[in-house]
């Protein structure tokens, strides 16, 4: 099968619904083209710009002597103290004393004490102001990809780049050097219980700041509830040499289990590229979800490190688990929409969903609508451009029997029951993800008075009927463009 656009009807539009548009439709297409103009004008003067500058060196902003000798590593302050704590190159006359487990005292300062001195943290004995278990299990949760997979410590530890972990004591140490393939287990050390907040609305204001400081657009708590979880989910342990499957250990239908019985689920929600977006589907517009999914991991296990700092258990996850767009309602972050996804006000259904599950208390937030199922209904622009008529086309919701489906839809819910499998066939046709659907969706906007007025517009459930069609006299939604996927790398960064 090979991918045409779809033929899209454009609706009947009265004399009055033109008249009902046009004061709306001149003010937005007025904001638009100066919005445009801007930003046309914008890169047309970067660009001229770049091209007049010459290339020119640091030697003309800062004097560097011409026999500069290189530096080595050990003579930091930091090696230096690391060095000497460890034993291995003792501080030398000159040195400052107080260097003397001043590192170990930062790399352990988390856990209460420093292996290495036997001293205390007394800012933490004290739960000093900067120096409390939330404070810490805070800076643990910063630290958290560094810990992982940062190229510094573990190059450090064993001379190459791959992940270093701390171990159950709190020592960090590197996978290779263990000659691990897992994470270590040392990661999900229990500590114990500390009440940092004194309700769940403190934890919830503390879960929600920490999220976006690491890299979270948007947070929701959502309360745990097991009919969100999968029943079973696939285990498919693979041969680390040759990559594929060891049948003897898969089981395809795992029960789920997390280890512990969750309360809460922090929801967080990633923005992916816009621009990246355009050029779906290509390789490109992959690479935006693909950068989402990264930041998902990156954000959701520094969340658990967190947690579990505090004394709770806490389970990261992606796709994997259990279901997202349901606990992405139920926290208030959006709403279902035709396609299937969540459609987010901020940044429509451009996002990805990652979860923590925890066993901590904290306050859920309520689900909110504002009108994405009643514009679902008329728009049906994802279902036009969608390349394999995977999206339904159907009026009503609540009907499971509504066609095209297929058997990759749960059922028992309201919503629009789409055909994954002819979605994902087509993926394999265009030997990358697709995404047609997120990024011609009227909801997908980046410039908040764009925005503003979409939002406006699918309000008005008398304008729901023409606003996709004004959208895209405002020249939004193109996709399957190879001009735009070429043009991807020849503009302005
Ligand atoms: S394109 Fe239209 S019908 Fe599809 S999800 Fe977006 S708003 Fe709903
Ligand atoms: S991602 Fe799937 S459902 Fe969306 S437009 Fe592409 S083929 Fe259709």
């Amino acid at each position: 099968m090979s991918y045409k656009p779809n033929e899209q009807k454009k609706p009947g539009l009265s004399r009055r619904d033109l008249l009902k548009l046009g004061a709306a439709g001149t003010a937005v297409t007025a904001l638009n083209t100066l919005g445009r103009t801007k930003t046309a004008k914008a890169a047309q003067t970067s660009l001229k710009k770049k091209a007049s500058q010459k290339h020119t060196s640091i030697d003309e902003m800062v004097k560097i002597a011409p026999d500069l000798k290189r530096f080595d590593q050990a003579e930091t302050a930091f090696m230096k103290s690391l060095l000497g704590d460890f034993g291995v190159i003792p501080l030398k006359p000159g040195d400052d004393p107080n260097m003397a487990f001043a590192f170990s005292n930062i790399m352990f300062g988390w856990t209460g004490s420093n292996p290495l001195s036997g001293l205390e943290n007394p800012h933490l004995a004290k739960q000093e102001p900067g120096h409390t278990d939330l404070d810490y299990a805070f800076s643990r949760g910063g630290f958290a990809m560094e810990d992982f997979s940062g190229s510094f410590m573990a190059r450090v530890c064993s001379g190459d780049s791959g992940p270093a972990l701390p171990g159950p004591d709190g020592k960090l140490l590197s996978l290779s050097l263990l000659k691990q393939e897992v994470p270590f287990p040392g990661i999900f050390k229990k500590f114990p219980k500390v009440s940092a907040f004194e309700s769940g609305d403190d934890a919830s204001f503390a879960m929600k700041k920490a999220a976006k400081l690491f890299g979270a657009d948007l947070v929701g708590i959502a309360p745990f509830e097991e009919r969100f979880l999968y029943n079973t989910e696939v285990y498919m342990p693979l041969d680390p040499v040759k990559g594929i499957p060891l049948k003897e250990h898969v089981d395809p239908f795992r029960k789920v289990n997390l280890g512990f019985t969750p309360k809460s689920v922090i929801v967080l929600v990633f923005e992916m590229d816009y621009e990246a977006y355009k050029c779906q589907p290509s390789a490109i517009g992959e690479t935006a979800t693909s950068m989402g999914y990264s930041r998902m991991m990156e954000t959701s296990l520094r969340m658990a490190y967190m947690i579990r700092r505090l004394g709770y258990n806490a389970r990261h996850a992606s796709n994997d688990t259990g279901v997202s767009v349901p606990l992405a309602i139920q926290a208030g972050l959006g709403e279902c929409s035709r396609m299937g996804l969540l459609v987010t006000e901020e940044y429509g259904p451009r996002v990805r969903i990652a979860k923590v599950y925890t066993d901590m208390e904290i306050t859920p937030d309520n689900p909110k609508s504002f009108g994405v199922k009643a514009f679902c209904e008329v728009c049906m622009k994802c279902a036009d451009a969608c390349p394999s008529k995977a999206i339904s086309k159907a009026v009503k919701t609540t009907d499971p029997d509504n066609k095209p489906h297929d058997a990759c839809n749960q059922v028992g819910v309201d919503k629009w029951y789409n055909n994954h499998q002819k979605c994902i066939s087509f993926w394999g046709e265009n030997w990358s993800e697709c995404g047609v659907c997120i990024s011609v969706c009227p909801y997908n906007k980046i410039e908040m008075w764009h925005h503003d007025a979409a939002k406006l517009i699918t309000r008005v459930p008398k304008l729901n009927s023409v606003a996709r069609y004004l959208d895209e006299a405002f020249g939004y939604g193109k996709a399957h463009d190879p001009k735009l996927m070429k043009q991807y790398w020849k503009g302005r960064v």
